[in-house]
């Protein structure tokens, strides 16, 4: 039975669950409480753990990532990256960080998306949560117009203008709790087209109140939405859910 038009659940398609202090707590509660969330990883050297410890889940899926921040690091890793590739339908953080100005490591981030994007398009079935910090541009030139998979921008806050592109290359958006509370988020997230938009926390990089968020504080998103589209928050949470449905194409238990 779809869950799509009942009890639509809550969506993290960004958590780093594994770099909370008790990664087994944030698992096993974003389960009972059904929500969706994607595992971020940003290497393939700690997929198995993420792997591992989501094994029996419904709700929970491991992404295999390659952080463009630790490419320096971490870039020999990609090898690893796509022999680990078929383990997993979800793939993320992956992207490019241009807040370096070292032309060296921006052609090395380079270089390592353009593969994962090429290996994910090889796939065919992939869904990839995306970094683009100053590198909005690039980002979507990478990808393309016709990428054949599902792509979405983690936390955009490039120009309007990228925004704008991105939504006409088919790209999803996921917004978390700090986005909802900066002024340049909102306008951003006020152009986003609602058929397009997810929910994330990024935690526990994104706090709240002081700690670190986790995945039911999408709620604070949802209820955002819900004044942003003059519905109830039921009906915003919804909709982000018939997205999140949409994207992944079959749901839920299939998909895993
Ligand atoms: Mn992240």
């Amino acid at each position: 039975m779809s869950d799509s038009n009942h009890n639509p659940s809550y969506i993290d398609t960004h958590c780093h669950v594994d770099l909370f202090p008790s990664p087994q707590r944030i698992v096993e509660a974003a389960e009972a409480e059904r929500i969706h969330t994607i595992a971020v990883t940003n290497a393939p050297s700690v997929f198995h753990f993420t792997q591992s410890i989501t094994k029996s889940c419904l709700y929970v899926r491991p992404a295999l990532g390659l952080h463009p921040e630790l490419v320096r690091t971490h870039g020999n890793e990609l090898g690893r990256f796509v022999e680990l590739l078929p383990q997993t339908r979800f793939v993320g953080e992956v992207g490019l960080d241009f807040v370096t100005a070292d032309h060296e490591d921006r052609k090395r981030q380079l270089h390592v998306f353009e593969t994962i994007l090429a290996r994910c398009a090889d796939a065919g079935d992939k869904v990839l949560t995306i970094h683009s910090r100053r590198a909005s541009a690039d980002v979507i030139d990478a990808i393309g117009p016709s990428f054949p998979c599902v792509a979405i921008l983690h936390w955009f806050s490039g120009p309007l203008r990228d925004l704008i592109r991105a939504a006409g290359a088919g790209l999803y958006f996921s917004v978390n709790p700090a986005m909802t509370k900066s002024i340049q988020g909102r306008k951003l997230i006020t152009a986003m087209p609602q058929e397009r938009i997810l929910t994330e926390t990024d935690a526990p990089f994104v706090k709240l109140d002081g700690r670190p968020a986790q995945p039911q504080d999408v709620s604070v998103v949802v209820t955002y939405f819900a004044a942003l589209w003059k519905c109830t928050p039921e009906e915003a949470r919804s909709r982000v859910h018939q997205n999140f449905a949409r994207a992944l194409g079959d749901f839920p238990g299939a998909t895993r």
